[in-house]
């Protein structure tokens, strides 16, 4: 056998092991905008709702149970689903309330697990390793999960749970309408085996007729094939595509707020010099707003982004815009520490230059737990501690009496303009 087998082996026997931990649920709601208009409206439930474009032109983007038995599907235009089903109900979408439900709903997931990912307004990946205690067995918890949407919506949601995304999306779908099924790491590849390949993410319709050129229909036919001969076939997909297909899917499911990053930014009256007090100011103010904002939501940010537009005109209204970052030792939501931050940066970018807009910005978002704070060194945990007390008087203070109640670090300092949310 080969050396690259043996690795390969060995990294099965690794990620198995890993994914075997793993107890991921893949949530999507059933006929999602069909089914809020059957709710808002009884008189049309048990018919044929087809939510679509008002016009002919339109396409339909969500069709009931009832529409689906004429044929009508998403994404097919309107004018077929008319033909396919006359008597259908036709509604116009209500994004609005979508929204307002699709809320609701991210909710109570987060009542289950911290980390939620959704993938739309009606569908997300919600990770429930590590919950056993708190939750029961993973089909224990999926099943209470369930109930609790369909309690705090009235709508019904369909549940696939398994150690990798890939295979809890696979079930999600085919468990539907009304439906639940997992799979433990025992059974994950005889499961994917006899499913046809286009099962996987990412074969779409061009790699698809090649694979069956090729003789690979099912996903097991993928999973036997040597990976050095998919390479030759399909180029990096190949061997990728087989690792999914061996059940390998690393992919981590990422929680809403680690994503995110936060800024602030604003463009400046006049321009003003690198050095100056005036730029100073509206930087610590823009820390301070940050340092707000991540406290409010309970994260932390390891990456501090400091971002000026230089006021050299380059032509057609456009002006240099220089970003320059760094990363923290501890991750922090002290609108202090970002600004220390932010001046060392300050003093490695823009010297001598005129600034028209500046701004801030935290990524690599954690959880802040304000107990982990300088946990080994006293003196640093003293100095946490301390931070932490001050910023919760600020936090008070602001709430009580807004933003330009409190300004850090300049005396008697003004606020060169009021800061913008950018994101
Ligand atoms: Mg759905």
């Amino acid at each position: 056998m080969p050396r690259a087998e043996d690795g390969d082996r060995a990294e099965l026997a690794s990620g198995g092991a890993r994914d075997s931990r793993r107890v991921i649920a893949h949530a999507d709601m059933d006929a999602f905008y069909a089914s809020v208009e059957m709710l808002d409206n009884p008189e049309l439930r048990g018919r044929p709702v087809i939510v679509g474009g008002g016009s002919n032109r339109g396409v339909v983007s969500s069709a009931s149970y009832e529409a689906r038995h004429f044929g009508v599907r998403s994404a097919m235009p309107t004018v077929e689903a008319r033909r396919l089903c006359p008597e259908g109900v036709f509604v116009r979408g209500r994004m609005d309330r979508y929204a307002e439900i699709s809320r609701r709903i991210r909710e109570i997931f987060l009542s289950f697990s911290p980390i939620v990912e959704p993938l739309s307004l009606d569908e997300a990946f919600i990770d429930l390793t590590g919950t056993e205690r708190l939750l029961g067995e993973p089909l224990e918890a999926a099943r209470a999960l369930k109930r609790r949407v369909l309690e705090g919506t009235g709508l019904v949601a369909s549940i696939g749970v398994a150690p990798v995304k890939m295979a809890a999306k696979i079930l999600s779908d085919m468990s539907k309408p009304d439906g639940l099924l997992a799979i433990g790491p025992e059974h994950l590849r005889e499961f994917l085996d006899p499913l046809p390949v286009e099962r996987l993410w990412g074969v779409g319709s061009v790699t698809l007729e090649r694979m069956h050129r090729a003789g690979i229909r099912l996903i097991g036919d993928l999973a036997r094939r040597d990976a050095g001969e998919l390479r030759s076939l399909f180029g990096s997909f190949g061997p990728q595509l087989r690792e999914l297909a061996l059940g390998r899917d690393p992919r981590p499911v990422i929680a809403d707020w680690e994503r995110k990053s936060y800024g602030e930014e604003n463009t400046f009256e006049r321009d003003l010099e690198a050095g100056s007090d005036e730029l100073a100011r509206a930087l610590i103010a823009h820390a301070e707003a940050l340092g707000r904002r991540l406290r409010a939501d309970r994260v932390a940010a390891r990456t501090i982004t400091l971002k000026l537009k230089l006021a050299r005109p380059l032509g057609g209204g456009r002006y240099p815009l220089l970003t320059r970052s760094l990363s923290l030792d501890a991750p922090t939501d002290d609108g202090a520490a970002i600004m220390r931050a932010v001046r060392s940066l300050l003093a490695r970018a823009a010297n001598g230059e005129k600034i028209r807009l500046a701004g801030v910005q935290a990524h690599n978002l954690e959880r802040s737990d304000p107990r982990q704070l300088g946990l080994f060194d006293p003196a640093a945990a003293n100095s946490a501690a301390r931070n932490v007390r001050l910023n919760r008087a600020l936090d008070a203070v602001t709430r009580r009496f807004g933003e330009d109640a409190v300004t850090r670090g300049l005396a008697h300092a003004e606020r060169a303009a009021p800061t913008h949310r950018i994101k």
